[in-house]
């Protein structure tokens, strides 16, 4: 049996930038399931998708797409049918229907299986939003991270600006607040705290805080 760590939480919350530090030095899988939902909505913009109306056709997306996650690199590099998607799917565009795409039920059942599968042959460490509840609520380890909206956008903000993408802080903001409520408020693959999940407020935390308490507590149950 693999071990497991699984990591939900907000957008902003630090969950992408922590799982890779730990992921390295702990030697797990890092699985970023954001980018692979990313995939997906960008794949079907690119059909000329843009209302969830078209639900079937990005149901098809879903079915037949190929999402390789590597990480042999610095940073982790995402490939859509064989194409480096890593910066284009940040988007604005796919960032502002990923929450849509990904509350279609059958999406998330494609997706869920795949993340399950990808744990099968290492130890792996998990992000998104139901994974301490849907994918691995067996997990040897499960982390609800959260943060003030004010305080996530303007993270979120200045990792965007490092990567090149224009949008202003007001824009980010107003963005994080149309996803929580949508991520929130889903039918199926809800974000919310697992009853045993430990919750870690990162608001005033720096980085290196919050990847020590967090190792801290993997390494207690590895
Ligand atoms: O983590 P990231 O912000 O890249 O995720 C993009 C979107 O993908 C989220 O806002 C959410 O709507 C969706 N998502 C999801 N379930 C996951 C991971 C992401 O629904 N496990």
């Amino acid at each position: 049996m693999s071990f497991i760590v699984a990591i939900d939480g907000p957008a902003g919350t630090g969950k992408g930038t922590i799982t890779k530090l730990i992921a390295k030095e702990l030697g797990l899988l890092n699985i970023d399931t954001g980018a692979m939902y990313r995939c997906v909505t960008l794949q079907a913009l690119r059909n000329n998708i843009t209302t969830i109306e078209e639900q079937q056709k990005i149901i098809e997306i879903a079915k037949n797409i190929d999402i390789k996650i590597e990480h042999n690199k610095e940073e982790q590099q995402i490939y859509l049918n064989g194409e480096n998607v890593s910066k284009e799917i940040r988007n604005k565009e796919v960032s502002g229907f990923v929450s849509p795409v990904s509350s279609i039920p059958k999406v998330r059942e494609i997706m869920v299986k795949l993340q399950r599968k990808m744990s099968e042959d290492s130890d792996i460490i998990m992000e998104g939003r139901d994974i301490t509840t849907v994918v691995f609520p067996n997990a040897d380890v499960k982390i609800y991270l959260d943060a003030n909206v004010e305080e996530r956008a303007k993270r979120r903000y200045m990792e965007n600006k490092e990567k090149g993408i224009q949008m202003t802080y007001e824009e980010v903001l107003e963005a994080i607040k149309v996803r929580d409520y949508n991520d929130m408020n889903k039918k199926v693959g809800a974000l919310k705290i697992a009853e045993d999940a430990i919750v870690i407020d990162t608001t005033n935390m720096t980085i290196d805080e919050v990847k020590q308490k967090v190792k801290k507590i993997i390494l207690k149950k590895r």
